[in-house]
C-alpha cells in the first residue's frame, strides 16, 4: 500500500490505483484537472483518507525545518501527513515533496520511473549529417559515447533518446 499524488493518480494504469491510499482532498484537485479521469477513479476502491491536525503538524515543522514549507499545497501537506502517519511509501514526482518525505524517513517511489514501461527508446544519430539508425546489439555494449561511425559521412554517431 502506498499514498498516491495527484500525477499518478492521473498517470498510473488505472488497476494499480486500487486500494491505495488518497486524500480526500485530492477530489477536487483530479475532477478540476482531469474529469474523465476522476469519474474512473471515483469508481475504484480506495483508501480516501484525510490527515489528522496532529499528523500535519508533524509535516509543517519538517518542511519548516527542510525549507519547502512555503510552497507545499494543502494537498501535498495531506499525503505527506498521510504517509508518515500510516508508514506508507509516497507515490511522487514532486521534489518538494520527496525531500520532506526522506526528512521523515519515508520511502518515495517515482511516478514515471517505476514499473519498467517507461524506460527511454535510443537511438543513434550522426553529430554530421543528423541521420538517425537504430541501436544494434552489439552497439548497445559498447562503453564509449562514440559508438559507431555514420556510413553517409563518416562522423560520429552519438546516443540520443528518441
Ligand atoms: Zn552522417
Amino acid at each position: 500500500m502506498a499514498v498516491l499524488d495527484t500525477s499518478a493518480l492521473l498517470h498510473w494504469p488505472i488497476e494499480r490505483c486500487r486500494g491505495q491510499v488518497v486524500s480526500i482532498l485530492q477530489q477536487t484537485e483530479l475532477s478540476r484537472v482531469d474529469e474523465q479521469r476522476w469519474m474512473l477513479i471515483e469508481t475504484l476502491d480506495m483508501e480516501w483518507r484525510t490527515a489528522t491536525t496532529d499528523e500535519r503538524q508533524v509535516v509543517l515543522d519538517l518542511a519548516a525545518k527542510t525549507g519547502d514549507l512555503p510552497r507545499l499545497s494543502d494537498v501535498d501537506i495531506d499525503l505527506l501527513a498521510l504517509a508518515i502517519a500510516n508508514q506508507t511509501s509516497l507515490v511522487t514526482d514532486d521534489y518538494r515533496m520527496k525531500n520532506v518525505a526522506r526528512e521523515a524517513g519515508i520511502d518515495v517511489e517515482g511516478v514515471m520511473t517505476d514499473g519498467g514501461k517507461q524506460q527511454w527508446k535510443w537511438i543513434l544519430r550522426c553529430i554530421g549529417c543528423r541521420q538517425t539508425e537504430e541501436v544494434s546489439s552489439e552497439a548497445s555494449r559498447s562503453k564509449k559515447d562514440d559508438v559507431k561511425v555514420c556510413d553517409r559521412c563518416g562522423s560520429p554517431m552519438k546516443l540520443k533518446r528518441a
